[in-house]
């Protein structure tokens, strides 16, 4: 499961495989199920990622 994380009153949630954070929760679950799959991440994926 992503892990959530507030920050300045904002919501994330952080792949747990490769620490990539997301505003949206499906995205870093779709993020983590790739990454314990492959062992690597997709860009399609990681491109939504943001700076925290
Ligand atoms: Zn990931």
């Amino acid at each position: 499961m992503p892990k959530k994380l507030t920050r300045n009153s904002k919501a994330y949630y952080i792949c747990e495989e490769c620490g990539f954070a997301y505003k949206g929760k499906v995205t870093a679950r779709k993020c983590e199920s790739w990454c314990r799959k492959y062992k690597s991440c997709n860009v399609e994926i990681t491109k939504h990622a943001v700076e925290i």
